[in-house]
């Protein structure tokens, strides 16, 4: 290839609210461990990335769709998905935890008996919960954004929600300060890893260039960098 190519540029769907994954800051820039990774993995790879916060749920769709290149967004590796799309290398741990209001007498899953769970659209929580409602007794609500579930838990609109912990406990430590604490006698489910989400025709290409990135960013210190940046050190 000449050395003057013009570098492809890959359109990479992301969550509208996922932090410390993906958020707007206050200049209404996106951020977030996510976004860094992205850039950082195309910046050594040598390509280009127009990352869109499209939402989670519509932002696979249009994976799916091949609207998109790619999805990052806090996408946890899953047989099925890994059926529809090539799933990079694992990046972060997760699975799923519960949260409630502060204070709440509802501390596990036997308290859910005839109340509302919150989850969001086609994520692993919301598989979750739709996979233990009928033992528990609740019914299941579910909400495009994040913030909105929390919304729903901290007006009681909800009892619960499930989420994944690093989001879950973000939230808490932030923005849901006070209003939000996680259920006590909840074991964490449906442990799984992070991984970046590439349209199964581009997975020699841009797949490939992704696995690439990834493993020299952990190994030349870059994405503890980044997760330090957001995380904090000894996260
Ligand atoms: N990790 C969860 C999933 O992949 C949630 C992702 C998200 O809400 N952005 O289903």
């Amino acid at each position: 290839e000449p050395v003057h190519a013009a570098q492809k540029t890959y359109t990479i769907g992301t969550d509208v609210t996922f932090a410390p994954f993906e958020f707007a800051d206050k200049n209404n820039k996106y951020v977030g461990i996510d976004i860094d990774l992205m850039n950082a993995v195309a910046k050594t790879e040598g390509f280009k990335v127009d990352i869109k916060p499209l939402g989670f749920n519509a932002a696979v769709q249009a994976l799916e769709a091949g609207q998109i290149d790619g999805v990052i967004a806090g996408m946890s590796i899953t047989p099925e998905r890994q059926q529809k799309f090539f799933m990079s290398s694992p990046y972060y741990q997760s699975g799923v935890v519960m949260a409630v209001a502060k204070g709440s007498k509802i501390q596990s899953l036997s308290g859910l008996r005839g109340k509302k769970v919150a989850v969001k659209t086609g994520t692993a929580s919301a598989d979750y919960a739709n996979s233990v409602k009928k033992k528990y007794g609740f019914s299941v609500v579910t909400f495009d954004d994040s913030n909105n579930v929390y919304d729903n838990v901290k007006t009681n609109n909800a009892q619960a929600c499930f989420e994944d912990k690093p989001v879950m406990q973000y939230a808490i430590a932030t923005s849901y300060k006070g209003s939000l604490e996680l259920a006590k006698n909840f074991k964490m489910a449906s442990a799984n890893n992070y991984g970046i989400a590439v349209k199964s025709s581009e997975a020699n290409t841009l797949g490939k260039k992704i696995n690439a990135g990834i493993k020299k960013l952990k190994a030349n210190g870059q994405y503890d960098e980044i997760v330090a940046k957001y995380l904090g050190n000894g996260s």
